[in-house]
C-alpha cells in the first residue's frame, strides 16, 4: 500500500478516490484472512464515510486525516460495532457510544475499517491469548507478530491500512511494532483520551498509534490527542500539532542516554548487533551520548506485573453476568451465576492476573506487595526526571529479541513477561515512547529500536523518531 502522504496527494489530484481505495482495502483484507488480524470489517460505514471523504476531496478542502484508512484494536469501543476484547466474555457486546478516539478520527476525516485481533483483554505479548486464535506474523514461518495490539501491528505491516491504533499498558503498541517492522508510539499517558478503551490497568492504559512512518503517526496523533472532559486522567491541552514539527530543523546538538551495558545482558546478539550499529550511527552525526541509569531496574518487571495484575482484578470485577457480555447457563438453582459465567467467560491469562491481582490487594499481602510497588514506580519516575535533565532522549531496544516461534514461551509465562523488559517502565513513569524500524537480525527479522522522552515532550519525540528512523533506513 502507498504511504498516507502520496495517497492523499493522488486524492486532491484527482488520480485516486478514497472510496475505491476503501473497497480495495476491504477486498484486501478479505484475501489475507488467514492473517487473523481482523474481528469485524466495518465495510457499510467505512464505504458511507468514503463517500463523504471523496466529496471533502474534490471540493479542496481535506481535513487533518481525510481518507486515511485505520483499523482499531478491539477493545476501543465503537457504537453499533460490535467490540469484543478478543473475550467470550464479550462476545456479543455491542456498545452504544463511540470511543473519544473514534468520534475524533471520525470528525477529522478518517476511515474506520474494522476492529482487530488482540490478546484477551489486552493481556499479552504475542497475540496467543486470543478466544478467536492467534494472529499470524506477516511473514509466516509459525512467528508471533507481538501481543497485545497483535492484530493492529499486523493490519499496518501487511500493508493492509494505513494506521492503526492500538494500546499500550505495558508495551503492547511498541513490542509488537518492533516484531513487525513498523512504527509504533505510546504518546504521554494522559496526552490521548482513555474514553471508551476497556480498561485493563487504568494509571498505566494507553492508546497508541501504529503506522508505516512516523508521518502518518504524527498526523493522526494530531487528530485524536487533547483534552477530553469524558476522561478524568486526561491533559488539559490542546491537540499537538506534530505533523507540522516534523520538519523543523533538528537542534545542532543534542544529547542520547543509553542505559548501562549491564541492562542489555538479556538481549541476543542481533538486538545488541543493531542497537551498536544505530548508535555509532548516532554518533556520526554528531550526537553526545550518555551513559546514565534508571533506578530499580531489577524492579520493572515485578512491579508492572504487581500494579498491572492489581489495577486488572479491580477493573474486570464488572464482568460478572449480570449487566452485559456473556452469562452462563445456570443449570442446577444453587449454581453461583456470577462464578460460573467467569469461570467459562475468561481465558487462563486473563484468570491468572485477577487471581495474581487480588493476591496482591489482599489485606495480609498489600502492604508486601502493592504499597512496595507503588514505591518503587515513584523511584523509577525520578530516575527518568533525573535521565532528562540530562538528555534530550532515551535510547533503547524495544525487546530483547526478534519475533519468537509460536508456542515457545506459553508453557512459561515469567519468560513471556521478560519480554517486556524494555518497555513496561515508560508506562509506570507515564513518559512517551516509540519503536521505530531499525535493522534486521541474521535471519532477515525487523528489529526495533526505542527512543523515550520527558513528559508532554510528544511532539519533540516524534521529531527525533523521524529523523532518526531516516537516518537508519539508509543502512536497512
Ligand atoms: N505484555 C504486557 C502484559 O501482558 C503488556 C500488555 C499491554 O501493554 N497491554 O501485560
Amino acid at each position: 500500500m502507498t504511504s498516507y502522504s502520496t495517497f492523499r496527494t493522488s486524492a486532491l489530484e484527482g488520480t485516486t478516490t478514497v472510496h475505491g481505495n476503501t473497497h480495495d482495502t476491504i477486498s484486501e483484507i478479505q484475501s489475507q484472512k488467514h492473517l487473523n488480524a481482523f474481528l469485524t470489517i466495518a465495510e457499510s460505514q467505512a464505504l458511507e464515510h468514503a463517500k463523504v471523504s471523496d466529496h471533502q476531496f474534490s471540493n479542496n478542502s481535506p481535513r487533518l486525516i481525510e481518507g486515511m484508512s485505520v483499523a482499531l484494536k478491539d477493545n476501543i469501543s465503537t457504537r453499533g460495532i460490535r467490540t469484543t476484547c478478543a473475550s467470550k466474555m464479550l462476545d456479543d457486546f455491542i456498545p452504544v457510544y463511540d470511543a473519544t478516539v473514534v468520534e475524533r478520527i471520525k470528525a477529522n476525516g478518517g476511515i474506520i475499517i474494522g476492529k482487530t485481533n488482540l490478546d484477551e483483554f489486552a493481556m499479552g505479548s504475542s497475540n496467543e491469548n486470543s478466544a478467536y486464535g492467534y494472529v499470524e506474523h506477516p511473514l509466516g514461518q509459525d512467528l508471533v507478530p507481538g501481543g497485545s495490539s497483535g492484530g493492529s501491528t499486523v493490519a499496518v505491516a501487511a500493508g493492509l491500512v494505513h494506521a492503526a491504533l492500538g494500546s499500550d499498558t505495558g508495551g503492547s503498541v511498541r513490542q509488537p511494532a518492533a516484531l513487525c517492522g513498523v512504527v509504533g508510539f505510546k504518546p504521554t499517558y494522559g496526552r490521548i483520551s482513555r474514553y471508551g478503551l476497556i480498561a485493563f490497568a487504568s494509571s498505566l492504559d494507553q492508546i497508541g498509534i501504529l503506522a508505516q512512518d512516523v508521518e502518518t503517526t504524527a498526523r493522526l496523533f494530531d487528530a485524536i490527542s487533547g483534552h477530553d472532559s469524558h476522561d478524568s486522567t486526561s491533559a488539559p491541552l490542546s491537540p499537538t500539532m506534530s505533523f507540522e514539527k516534523l520538519s523543523s530543523p533538528m537542534p545542532e546538538t543534542f544529547t542520547v542516554a543509553v542505559l548501562p551495558e549491564s541492562e542489555l545482558a538479556g538481549c541476543d546478539e542481533d538486538v545488541l548487533r543493531v542497537y551498536n550499529q544505530c548508535l555509532d550511527i548516532l554518533r556520526g552525526v554528531g550526537a553526545t551520548i550518555v551513559t546514565l541509569e534508571i533506578p530499580a531496574s531489577n524492579a520493572w518487571i515485578p512491579t508492572y506485573y504487581i500494579l498491572a495484575t492489581a489495577e486488572a482484578s479491580s477493573n474486570l470485577a464488572r464482568f460478572d453476568g449480570v449487566r452485559y457480555g456473556f452469562r452462563a447457563e445456570q443449570v442446577n438453582e444453587d449454581d453461583d451465576i456470577t462464578i460460573l459465567t467467569r469461570s467459562q467467560g475468561f481465558g487462563d491469562e486473563v484468570k491468572r492476573r485477577i487471581m495474581l491481582g487480588t493476591y496482591v490487594l489482599s489485606s495480609g499481602h498489600y502492604d508486601a506487595y502493592y504499597r512496595k510497588a507503588q514505591k518503587a514506580r515513584r523511584l523509577i519516575l525520578n530516575g527518568y526526571n533525573d535521565i532528562f535533565s540530562k538528555a534530550d532522549v532515551l535510547f533503547l531496544p524495544t525487546t530483547p529479541t526478534a519475533a519468537f516461534k509460536r508456542g515457545s514461551k506459553t508453557a512459561d509465562p515469567v519468560s513471556m513477561y521478560l519480554s517486556d523488559y524494555f518497555t513496561v517502565s515508560a508506562n509506570l513513569a507515564g513518559v512517551p515512547a516509540i519503536s521505530i524500524p531499525a535493522g534486521k537480525s541474521s535471519g532477515n527479522l525487523p528489529i526495533g529500536m526505542q527512543l523515550q522522552a520527558k513528559n508532554f515532550e510528544d511532539e519533540r519525540l516524534l521529531q527525533f523518531a523521524h529523523y532518526f528512523y531516516g537516518l537508519f533506513k539508509e543502512r536497512m
